[in-house]
């Protein structure tokens, strides 16, 4: 990692005297955090740690505003963000709804993410920011830390005269491991664009969830007693609840990382996948999840499959959302639970009913291929499965057409294995059935072992 420090060593305190491949190995480790990220970015997999390492990070204070400032052995000029409070849609205002609907009229693809121009936000006070893209393109990404704020928030929020120059360390790295989280989320980075429709700078819902995960991010790496990391120095006891009182303090977005630290770390895998598909349907998911926050820590479930995940939202609704095409997303929003695809890509799902459940197969573009009408469906085999229909049992085969018609004389049956499935009449006594339908054991027994 290169890091810059502009202020030529006036903050000993903070970043003293590591050397900068102090931080390699944990960049590598939020790098391997992630196998959903490792597997869509599978072609730059070994490429990924080592673009993170290649983003610069100048240190610098305040006083440095809009000042041009040399950079050695870099032989180029960069420009330090102006360090002013710009304030964000505010938290009470900001109407879900419209913000929603803007998205679905918004409908012009000519929004080229490399164009957008980047905005520098900052919460109560900026310690770090990541830019992705600026008017000064020699280096088109890189990561400003303010060493000043952090020494007087250090100052600030530690009783214990002593113990400032430890926090202060402490919180240089979570800025640091935040802005990485940051560029670790950045998916452009890697050729990868995401949906046009929406943007860091303007989207406040989106914002929100990526500050989470930065932080979430940043704390598994710098406390990572969940993802120990070998070389990583421990936390004193003091120095973490100094960090856990400064992250729970961020608010708006920033305090929800100590929850996805906390609770769910796996979760950012899931999220960093859901970032490259972010479109209208991720728009509506957002949405639910934002009007039950604060509990991120629910926000997403995953039930992998290839290049597919589903999430699940707070109000336990789930989705399906195809990676890595970023193209569509074969997103439905309407089932109650749902299993893996199948080697026929079709995915069984469920609907819950007052009275029961309904069950039917989707295809991997979210296609009811066996309508949501069945009380009970079993796993396809050879093509052909057992389904029940209002109250009787057939089997249909994949394109849900029947094979074996709805009036099985039986009170239970079971799925095909082998091409034979075990049936139950009235009487409870059990027999088998071939895939026509005919009864190939007398229901004569008091069991079946299949
Ligand atoms: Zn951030």
């Amino acid at each position: 990692m290169k890091i810059y420090d502009l202020t030529r060593g006036k903050y000993p305190n903070v970043y003293s005297s590591l050397d900068d491949s102090y931080y390699d190995e944990n960049v590598e480790q939020m790098v391997h955090f992630s196998t959903t990220f490792q597997s869509l970015f599978a072609k730059n997999r070994g490429n990924i740690d080592r673009v993170l390492n290649h983003i610069p990070v100048f240190l610098v204070e305040s006083s440095m505003s809009c000042e041009y400032v040399s950079v050695p052995r870099c032989q180029c000029l960069v420009q330090v963000p102006e360090d002013k409070y710009a304030s964000i849609v505010d938290n009470e205002d900001f109407d879900i709804n419209k913000w929603v609907a803007s998205k679905e009229s918004d409908i012009s693809p000519k929004d080229d993410p490399r164009e957008r121009t980047s905005r520098v936000f900052s919460i109560t006070d900026l310690l770090g920011v990541y830019i992705y893209k600026g008017n000064h393109d020699i280096i088109p990404r890189r990561i400003f830390i303010w060493l000043d704020k952090i020494m007087a928030c250090a100052e600030r929020n530690t009783k214990v005269k002593s113990n400032i120059n430890d926090n202060a360390h402490a919180l240089f790295d979570l800025v640091l491991y935040h802005e990485l989280g940051h560029a670790l989320m950045d998916v452009e980075l890697y050729g990868v664009h995401p949906s046009p429709k929406f943007s860091y700078a303007k989207d406040a819902p989106y914002r929100f969830y990526e500050e989470a995960f930065a932080n979430g991010i940043a704390l598994s790496i710098l406390i990572g007693d969940k993802h120990p990391i070998a070389s990583q120095k421990p936390l004193t006891s003091q120095q973490q609840s100094f960090i856990e009182n400064f992250v729970k303090s961020q608010g708006w977005g920033y305090s929800d990382g100590w929850e996805l630290y906390m609770r769910h770390v796996d979760n950012i895998d899931q999220w960093m996948g859901i970032k490259v598909l972010y479109n209208f349907e991720i728009v509506l998911l957002l949405k639910a999840m934002w009007k039950h926050r604060p509990f991120i820590e629910k926000v997403f479930k995953c039930v992998g499959h290839d290049g597919w995940i589903a999430v699940k939202d707070r109000c336990d609704k789930w989705g399906i959302i195809e990676l890595p095409s970023q193209k569509t997303v074969a997103g439905f929003n309407k089932y109650d639970y749902f299993w893996s695809f199948d080697e026929n890509g079709l995915c069984m799902v469920r609907e819950d009913q007052k009275h029961g459940y309904l069950y039917g197969y989707v295809n991997e573009q979210g296609v009811e291929q066996i309508p949501v009408e069945y009380d009970d469906l079993y796993s396809f085999e050879n093509g052909i499965t057992i389904a029940k229909k209002d109250g009787w049992y057939g089997a249909i085969d994949l394109e849900n057409k029947i094979v074996i018609p709805f009036n099985l004389p039986y009170d239970d049956v079971r799925g095909f294995r082998n091409g034979r499935a075990a049936v139950k009449n009235s009487a409870g006594k059990w027999g088998v059935i071939d895939t026509s339908g005919k009864e190939i054991v007398p229901c004569t027994n008091d069991s079946i072992v299949s």
